[in-house]
């Protein structure tokens, strides 16, 4: 039987070019706190065990200096890892010329007020996961967000950050209008919020 990989996902950083009101991370107050040095980065990917699914999140990992992300990225490939990379498309537009090539999926996170346009990728569809986290603020503009992008399949999420962001009402509503054009899971991550990663 095939071993199974071991999986790290990493805080890369906690600056953040966004200031959203449901981060889980609350990333600015520990950036003030706690900040993470390139040292303390570099120490968590060189304790990344060869062969291992890793996943680069934040903050924004596209505000890593470029000396530091290639050094991420040589001693990552080195080992061949599987790598992901959660990103609201900062990291798409500064590295993704050179190191989507690298990358198994990206995890992209819309802005919470949906007024910005997507950063796309240049991978293949099943490689992006565009996700909508929907909150009692956003959830009356999430239906022209979809129209905008009627060849997205969307993924619907609720944030527990301060307790239940979304009413479920209006949650439910939301799901059974666009049931037909957003991910399958979306009910799962709309009702059920759930963090099993094991961030360091
Ligand atoms: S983009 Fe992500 S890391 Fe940045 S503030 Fe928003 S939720 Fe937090």
């Amino acid at each position: 039987m095939a071993e199974a990989r071991d999986e790290f996902t990493i805080i890369t950083t906690f600056n953040c070019n966004w200031d959203c009101s449901y981060c889980i991370i609350d990333t600015h107050e520990r950036n003030k706190k706690n900040p993470i040095s390139k040292e303390m980065l570099l120490e968590k990917i060189y304790n990344v065990t060869e062969g291992a699914t890793v996943s680069l999140s934040g903050g924004e990992p596209g505000l890593i200096d470029p000396k530091t992300m290639e050094k991420v990225f040589e001693h990552l490939v080195k080992l061949n890892c599987t790598i992901d990379v959660f990103t609201n498309g900062l990291f798409i537009k500064r590295y993704g010329d050179k190191y989507l090539q690298y990358i198994d999926e990206v995890l992209y996170h819309c802005v919470e007020t949906l007024d910005q346009e997507i950063e796309f990728p240049d991978m293949d569809e099943e490689q992006v996961t565009y996700v909508i986290i929907v909150t009692n603020d956003n959830h009356h503009m999430v239906d022209d967000f979809l129209d905008k992008y009627p060849h997205i399949s969307f993924k619907l999420a609720c944030n527990m950050k301060h307790g239940q962001t979304l009413n479920r009402g209006d949650a439910f509503k939301l799901f059974m209008r666009n049931k037909k054009r957003i991910s399958e899971d979306s009910f799962e991550t709309l009702f059920r919020y759930h963090c099993d990663c094991n961030l360091v």
